[in-house]
């Protein structure tokens, strides 16, 4: 039996410094976004095995190796043969057999080089191959040369560099062909003697499928069940931190990331807004010819509505108004140009074989359709490679600007009106680049948001001398990014606030709002001069510490890894008592392994006097939650059991439940009698967390908070202010009114920062509505179950970190309050 926890103790929880079916007919499908193809979130419970969410945070991605020649024959392994892969129904390849047919192809050709470049969560191999002609290793580290040349914004020779060419396939795993298509590319380019010319003046690259678990699982997302073309901001899962290595060492001029399923066949570039970090005058003048190129390549294979059900090419930026935009980095080709590519395309073939078409329709017909996807694939990446054989020398030339720009820290440029045919004023979009940013060395927070620089290529600096801005001082130590730099284009985007764009656009086709510098923990300040003796940073600078000599020690949780600290020490069975400030004290017999956990988590001991509060134990979850709330509660260490409305009408077992947490895939309404009875015992006294639309529909089916919740715009999104000067992250947002007795505001909202939050038609929703209401409540339930209720997005694609803490801190509150037994 566990003690119980007053009430106050929780109000500082928030306080952290810091189509479609298968259609017999063939009809143009709509350009919607393919996030259509998956569940909502807050529908589906994710039921995954904890093996992944380990797997994905070890996974290592190697560095690429410059000082090699080509080819380099890499002998393959061989994946045990899997009949269920999902790719077989359709006549395509499985994932199983990509190994086997790369091994043969470098065999036979001196064009073709494979290697393994990381694994998926799942632990399936990821295959890059370069096609290249042959180099030697003198020859090779002459390419990286002029490479590393124009990444610093000198202008090369370029009849001397191989404009390096980037093909990435099968990101969404259900959406298969791009595989295939580059495996038929990748042959032709092996052996015909006609590509002799293109390979001496490009390297190829093909990812051959970034999602390997989503093509063998008939799925969108990896086995964590991350959209992986929605992670490139964050880079939690291993297969975008592959992707993400990838673009950095070859440094493409241009990419394709091949999709599905739009008919007809939509090519980018997109619709405004356009993102306003990028070096946009040098993107849309390669991205659009090469958009139209690819265009005339598919259209030219001769389908036909009428003979084949496939219409003509769709390109946004021309055809489309809004709501196919490259605001966010988070997809691949919104993530590449920071890494130089003047040409990115998502290409989304027509013909629908994913979803329900999968499962309806005759296997003949999906082979067919399939083989359409395949032809148009190859259709556009024959069209990309001649583009840029047409065209190497300025793609280079307009890469090298790309980082003089940055370099010489020059200031945002408004593309001028009519630049491409139909480019006008809603196109123009600019941001203003601060000289510096500063981030406040010491904490954990800090670490990771430097680390996470570094590893997306971004240079930070470590000012070696107290130094002055602004009419403040910064101490020695403080990492400093100085914005004149070729990738600043990547470092601000994450660390600027961003911007509300709600006035000038309608519809936004996913997220509008994210800011690594007011959603990361880490104190960061923009610098309007830069006046710093700085030295390069290779690895942010250890944080841990534990004070020295006696006592009992206590441990502020701010930062996710004083989570994971926390719930390290209470797997090794130290005796943690939670006091009445959010902060666990553990004794002085501890100390050992305190200073084992600052060194590995660069957590932050500190003294302790005393230790009134109550004794805390491992917390036991069980949780409805969407995949990307469930991994996130993983990462911070939590032992968690995911449960569904199936699970739990098959009977379940709660005696091993501290706390239930609900943010998807739970609906009171469809339990039977005999699971509904299960959990109303459960909630005789036992605690509960939940988040958005599922945790407020299940607040208010159980009656555990007298409260009402009221829901946002559902497409909102973005940063939010809160009115105790903290931020915080919407999605869906959503507040609470009415709070009943013994109920309280952990949060209120202020002000929208930076995204995209408009009312509905009829005026409600907006972001003026939620001014001043509850973000998050508190309380206790007449049946003495203790609830916290989060309206906001707090581990949201495990993307703001700093609000990790809020659920871990509900977590430990909640089940304090438990009268679960153990
Ligand atoms: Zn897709």
């Amino acid at each position: 039996m566990r003690k119980s926890i007053l009430l106050p103790l929780l109000s500082v929880l928030l306080l952290s410094p810091g189509t479609a079916t298968a259609a017999p007919t063939p009809t143009p499908s709509p350009a919607v976004r393919d996030f259509g193809n998956g569940p909502d979130r807050n529908d589906e419970a994710a039921l995954i095995p904890e093996q992944f969410a380990a797997k994905a945070a070890e996974t290592a991605i190697p560095a690429f190796d410059h000082n090699r020649g080509y080819p380099r024959h890499t002998a393959l392994p061989i994946p045990p043969e899997n009949p269920a892969d999902a790719s077989i129904k359709l006549g395509l390849i499985p994932h199983h057999a990509i190994a086997a047919r790369l091994n043969d192809l470098q065999a036979r050709s001196d064009r073709v080089s494979a290697e393994i470049i990381g694994r998926s969560a799942g632990g399936r191999d990821l295959y890059l191959v370069t096609v290249t002609a042959p180099e030697t290793a003198a020859q090779a580290r002459e390419q990286e040369r002029l490479r590393q040349r124009i990444e610093s914004g000198h202008q090369i020779p370029a009849n001397r560099y191989k404009a390096p060419i980037y093909v990435n396939a099968n990101i969404h795993g259900n959406e298969w062909e791009g595989t295939d298509a580059a495996l038929r590319v990748i042959e032709e380019l092996a052996t015909d003697p006609a590509a002799g010319d293109l390979l001496k003046t490009t390297r190829l690259y093909f990812n051959v499928t970034a999602n390997p678990d989503g093509r063998v699982g008939n799925k969108r997302a990896n086995d964590n069940g991350f959209d992986l073309n929605r992670d490139f901001v964050t880079a939690s899962q291993p297969e975008d931190r592959a992707m993400r290595q990838i673009m950095i060492d070859t440094q493409p001029v241009t990419m394709i990331d091949l999709h599905g399923y739009v008919n007809g066949t939509l090519v980018e570039p997109t619709t405004p807004p356009h993102g306003a970090n990028y070096e946009y005058d040098l993107f849309i003048r390669n991205a659009y010819p090469n958009g139209l190129g690819i265009e005339a390549a598919i259209n030219g294979l001769g389908y036909t509505p009428d003979k084949d059900g496939v219409f003509p090419v769709q390109i946004p930026f021309r055809d489309l108004d809004e709501g196919w935009d490259d605001w966010p980095p988070i997809f691949t080709p919104q993530y590449a140009p920071f890494h130089g590519a003047v040409a990115a395309h998502t290409i989304e073939f027509p013909m629908q074989v994913n979803n329900a078409a999968y499962n309806t329709l005759p296997v003949e017909e999906l082979r067919r359709r399939a083989q359409i996807n395949v032809n148009i694939a190859s259709a556009a990446i024959h069209a990309t490679y001649s583009f840029v054989k047409a065209n190497h020398d300025r793609l280079i030339g307009d890469q090298t600007e790309v980082f003089r720009r940055g370099a010489a820290g020059e200031p945002s440029r408004v593309v001028p009106l009519g630049s491409v045919p139909g480019f006008g004023p809603e196109d123009q979009w600019n941001t203003t680049f601060p000289r510096a940013y500063t981030i406040a060395a010491g904490s954990p927070a800090a670490a990771r948001l430097v680390d996470h620089l570094i590893a997306n290529d971004v240079k930070v600096g470590r000012a070696v001398l107290p130094f002055r801005s602004g009419g403040r001082t910064y101490p020695a130590g403080t990492y400093v990014v100085d914005m004149h730099q070729p990738k600043r284009g990547l470092a601000n985007v994450m660390l600027e606030p961003g911007q509300d764009i709600s006035p000038r656009v309608n519809a936004m086709y996913d997220i509008s709002g994210w800011s690594h510098a007011l959603l990361w923990g880490a104190t960061v300040q923009p610098l309007s001069d830069y006046r710093v003796v700085a030295e390069p940073v290779r690895v942010a600078a250890p944080t841990g510490f534990v004070p020295p000599g006696h006592g009992a020690l206590a441990l502020q949780l701010t930062d996710e890894n004083d989570v994971i600290a926390l719930n390290a020490l209470l797997g090794r069975g130290v005796q943690v008592t939670w006091t009445a400030n959010g902060r666990a004290v553990l004794p002085d017999s501890a100390r050992p392994a305190a200073r084992e956990l600052a060194d590995r988590y660069g957590v932050r001991f500190s003294r302790s006097g005393t230790a009134a509060g109550a004794a805390l134990a491992p917390v036991r979850v069980t949780a409805a939650a969407s995949a990307d709330d469930l991994f996130t509660l993983r990462e911070m260490g939590f032992s968690v059991t995911p449960v569904s409305t199936a699970v739990l009408n098959a009977g379940y077992d709660w005696s091993a439940t501290d706390v239930l947490f609900v943010s998807s895939g739970l609906n009171y309404g469809a339990l039977n009698p005999a699971a509904k009875a299960a959990l109303e015992a459960y909630l005789t006294g036992g605690g509960v967390v939940t988040r958005g639309a599922t945790g407020a529909a299940f607040n208010a089916a159980t009656a555990l908070l007298p409260v009402t919740a009221v829901a946002g715009r559902s497409d909102a999104n973005g940063v939010v202010r809160l009115t105790s000067g903290d931020y915080s992250f919407v999605y869906s947002p959503r507040w609470f009114t009415g709070l009943g007795a013994g109920v309280r505001a952990e949060q209120t909202y202020d002000s929208f920062v930076s995204g995209h939050w408009r009312p509905n038609e009829d005026g409600t929703g907006g972001q003026d509505a939620a001014k001043g209401q509850a973000a998050v409540v508190s309380g206790r339930s007449a049946r003495g179950a203790a609830a916290v209720l989060f309206g906001t997005e707090p581990m949201f694609r495990n993307h703001p970190k700093a609000l990790f803490p809020q659920v871990a801190q509900a977590l430990y509150w909640t089940a304090g309050t438990s009268g679960a037994s153990r």
